[in-house]
């Protein structure tokens, strides 16, 4: 059983706590509705007046004519974020935070000394209230998809437990967009099939779903079920991930440069899908015959350990840096910021490629750790972007 903790209306909570007097009043915390700023955060008091976070804060005044508007004090909440930590820190080293007020926790190993996870979720909440007098959402489900679900099951002040036998149950009558992966363009292909809850995916024909769905169709069948098998992956176990090589001579040849590149990046994002890390910079190192050392990088929208992905930066970068004609000495790739963002809701059928990325990546690292990382590799012959 793992633990999902999110915290209630995080920024404007601590709004509250820090002026007791605004307490219960409808509250947000954002940009000025003069200068086109939108909605950070908004209290229980705030949403029922249907104000939300994301929406344009000159609409938000107007839903409600006694909104207070608080300017964003982001290195606050930053600091409560890092009390929170440290009390999840407390009961086990397994912590993936998900963004400042969010965090899975895999207490499993700690249960002889802190008690089973649904104890120490219960602990977790009350040290959270007694400490920084702020509430948490709290789940405790059989894996990280289930507990996401289940700390959003009872919000604000919710505690809910889903039992191994349970789930099916608590599964199958949600509609089928809770399901990660199912955005607007999924679904209405899901409801033109006519599927519409759990329950509908759970019963549909599992080969027909890939048919119509690929290889996004067996993972909705699974989480249908409620499977996933992803681990907690604890923050700052490596800052970043990189390979480089010194060549015996200095090489000035663009060609054999890239295809020397290749390898380093392919090494390098088959370690990232080992250790299950996902980075989004990408820093190119390029040192000269001088010694001089540069360094350059560039951050995608997303994290990524999709070898393509990683290689088309890495390609640019060197495109960008590398002077034609001119002496190489060492040539480095590395992976870094595996921080803080959570899988985003990525629509299966927006990343058709992501997907056949993947499965190429999974082909490719079976291949490479069973005959060696020799073995196979994309070099000149097969460029993933093609
Ligand atoms: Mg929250």
């Amino acid at each position: 059983m793992l633990i999902h903790v999110d915290m209630d209306a995080f920024y404007a909570s601590i709004e509250e706590r820090e002026n007791p007097a605004l307490r219960g009043r409808p509250l947000v915390v954002g940009g000025r509705p003069e200068q086109r700023g939108v909605v950070s955060a908004a209290n229980y008091a705030a949403r029922a007046y249907g104000i939300h976070s994301a929406m344009p804060m000159a609409r938000a005044v107007r839903l409600c004519r006694d909104l207070i508007v608080l300017p964003v004090r982001m290195s606050m909440y930053a600091s409560v974020s890092r009390q929170l930590r440290d009390i999840f820190h407390r009961y086990t080293p397994l912590v993936e935070p998900l963004s400042l007020d969010e965090a899975f926790l895999d207490t499993r190993a700690s249960t002889r000394l802190h008690g089973p996870p649904a104890q120490v979720a219960r602990a977790i909440r009350e040290t959270i209230g007694n400490e920084l007098g702020l509430i948490a959402s709290v789940g405790v489900a059989p894996n990280k998809f289930l507990a996401k679900l289940a700390s959003d099951h009872d919000k604000p002040d919710g505690f809910t437990v889903i039992e191994p036998h349970d789930v099916q149950d608590f599964l199958d009558p949600m509609p089928v967009q809770r399901l990660w992966g199912v955005g607007a363009a999924t679904l209405t292909r899901l409801n033109a099939m006519d599927i519409h809850t759990v329950r509908d995916v759970r019963l549909s024909d599992a080969s027909r779903l890939q048919q119509v769905m690929g290889s996004g169709g067996s993972h909705l069948y699974r989480l249908a079920h409620g499977e996933d098998d992803r681990p907690v992956r604890p923050e700052h176990e490596s800052k970043s991930i990189s390979h480089e090589t010194t060549f015996a001579e200095d090489v000035d040849d663009r060609e054999i440069l890239e295809s020397v590149l290749m390898g380093l990046t392919e090494s390098v994002c088959q370690r990232l899908r080992e250790a299950g890390l996902e980075g989004r910079t990408i820093t190119l190192k390029l040192r000269d015959a001088a010694f001089r050392t540069t360094t350059a990088s560039r951050s995608l929208p997303a994290r990524t350990c999709a070898t393509g992905t990683i290689w088309r930066v890495a390609r640019t970068l060197l495109a960008e840096r590398y002077r034609t004609g001119s002496a190489v000495r060492l040539l480095g790739i590395g992976v870094s910021r595996f921080d803080a963002v959570y899988l985003e809701q990525v629509d299966l059928f927006q990343a058709p490629a992501t997907q056949k990325e993947a499965r190429v990546d999974e082909l490719t690292d079976r291949i490479r750790s069973r005959f060696g990382r020799g073995a196979i590799g994309r070099g000149t012959r097969l460029r993933p972007d093609r």
